[in-house]
């Protein structure tokens, strides 16, 4: 063991890079991964019910992802003097190992997904087995599990950085830099693939709301750090970052839960960026109340622009705060308006949900009009409400840790739906066809509600490049969309009418 500390960074993810599509698009292959990841997943994932699910062809297949960068790694790594690596792709025992060989580490941190448990015990046993004395930090929502302290030096539940420099004996109070973590988007059909150059921001930490289901307010201890950096600090380095690489568009992904909080934080950031060139296209997530508020008038006409807002509508048989007193549809409208891209989150599994009142709400969900529509089945996290709820009543079903948290998966008892996969997955799949049959395919979406943005910038030329691509795409998949999906003359004119 090393006598100075030195912190090797690595991630334990399952089901990261194509996780959802995997599991809607290509449930045979689904199959496959479950029972090779987890050896007592075969009992659950029962054959029959997997080959009910139509697989997509390649023909209307088009994939999204991103590499897998250690995000909170590189965030970490960013915010210690401690010299420290970070291994980005999800690690393995066999690549942990390689890197260990290579170094003198005295500690070895995983941030940590429930859904990779098993291997994270594997990971934890290589790194005891090669050397004891290296001390093994974990954290991340996977830590959150009662049983990761038995694998576990020390359990980090909360924020990391001031946590690791305690640790490391460095000034726990000393400001957080802001890190610019490089990605890519690859966009992959057939044998052709895009690659976009992105980058990710992490502005603040906590969230200021409590959703009953969400393990972010237990794993902050409920406390939210507000904005970490000023407007300028994070214009300048990301005109920085943008000069470095040599590019005049850059998309900029603000991993916060709520990235639109403070208008003014925003007002006053978007108006550094009108002496700028080029684009700078922010994918936020924002809470659907505040949205009808802000004043879109003041982020239009500079080189940045917000490119897509996520936001959780979470279900429509139950209120929550965000979304409370909100008229959705005008909001939605009114976004897509100024030729922002919007994309709902939507969950499927609540205690009132049936099979019939699931499709009722999905019908009223499409009929918002978001450009996109996301949507899982419900998960219990440990320390969220509804795990604490469910474990009163005697409903979590007695599963190893990672199983709750696996998607299509039903890990509770549930008055409608059965345990496992035998009904969540297959209606999720349908959910995800009957949305591609009534919107279309999304990329023509995306066309159309950037076309309203040429009316908001002074830079179009980017803007008509995205949009040009976007319609070929949309124009390109349109009869093997029509072939695969079998749409109803009304569903078949909606497509038409937005390629005109
Ligand atoms: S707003 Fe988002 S991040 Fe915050 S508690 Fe709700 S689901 Fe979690």
């Amino acid at each position: 063991m090393t006598t100075q500390n030195k912190v090797l960074l690595a991630q334990c993810y399952a089901l990261g890079k194509e996780g959802s599509d995997q599991v809607i698009r290509r449930p045979s292959e689904y199959r496959e991964y479950l029972i090779e990841t987890y050896p007592e997943m075969k009992k659950w994932a029962k054959k029959e019910v997997f080959e009910q699910i139509e697989e997509w062809s390649e023909e209307v297949d088009i994939r999204l992802y991103a590499d897998e960068v250690n995000l909170v790694g590189r965030l970490l790594a960013d915010n210690i003097q401690t010299p420290s690596t970070v291994i980005d792709p999800p690690v393995n025992p066999d690549m942990l190992i390689f890197e260990l060989e290579k170094d003198s580490y005295s500690h070895v941190g995983f941030s940590l997904t429930s859904n990779d448990f098993p291997n994270f015990i594997k990971c934890t046993e290589a790194v005891k087995n090669f050397d004891p004395s290296i001390k093994i930090i974990a954290g991340g929502y996977g830590a959150m599990f009662e049983h990761t302290k038995r694998h576990a030096d020390y359990v980090c539940v909360g924020r990391g950085v001031p946590f690791l420099r305690n640790l490391l004996n460095e000034n726990v109070t000393r400001p957080f830099n802001l890190s610019i973590i490089p990605d890519h988007i690859h966009m992959k059909y057939k044998n052709t693939e895009t690659v976009l150059e992105v980058c990710r921001i992490v502005t603040k930490l906590g969230c200021p709301l409590h959703c009953d289901f969400c393990p972010t307010p237990p794993m902050f201890q409920g406390k939210y750090t507000g904005e970490l950096f000023s407007p300028q600090q994070v214009h300048d380095a990301l005109v920085q970052y943008r000069d470095r690489l040599g590019i005049d568009k850059l998309q900029v992904y603000f991993v916060d839960p709520t990235t639109i909080f403070s208008f003014d934080w925003w007002y006053e950031f978007f108006s550094l960026f009108k002496e700028d060139y080029g684009d700078f296209g922010f994918i936020v997530y924002a809470l659907a109340y505040l949205l009808p508020r802000l004043d879109l008038d003041k982020l239009t006409k500079s080189a940045a622009r917000i490119y897509a807002v996520n936001f959780g509508i979470e279900s429509l048989g139950t209120s929550y705060i965000k979304t409370k007193n909100t008229d959705l549809k005008s909001m939605i409208k009114r976004l897509k308006d100024y030729g922002i891209i919007t994309n709902t989150n939507y969950i499927i599994g609540y205690d009132f949900d049936t099979h019939e009142s699931v499709w009722k709400d999905i019908n009223k969900l499409i009929a918002l009009e978001a450009d996109i529509n996301s949507v899982f089945n419900l998960h219990a996290h440990p320390k969220t409400s509804i795990w604490e709820r469910l474990a009163t009543q005697n409903r979590l079903l007695d599963l190893p840790p990672e199983f709750y948290y696996i998607p299509g998966f039903q890990a509770f008892t549930h008055p409608h739906f059965k345990p496992g996969f035998e009904n969540i997955l297959p209606l999720l799949c349908d959910i995800n066809n009957h949305i591609q049959r009534e919107t279309g395919n999304p990329a023509i979406n995306l066309s159309k509600t950037l076309e309203n943005a040429l009316n908001y910038t002074d830079h179009p030329k980017i803007i008509k490049r995205e949009i040009k691509s976007f319609r070929s795409i949309g124009k390109m998949i349109y009869p093997k969309w029509k072939q695969y999906f079998e749409p109803s003359e009304r569903q078949d004119l909606n497509y038409l009418k937005k390629l005109q």
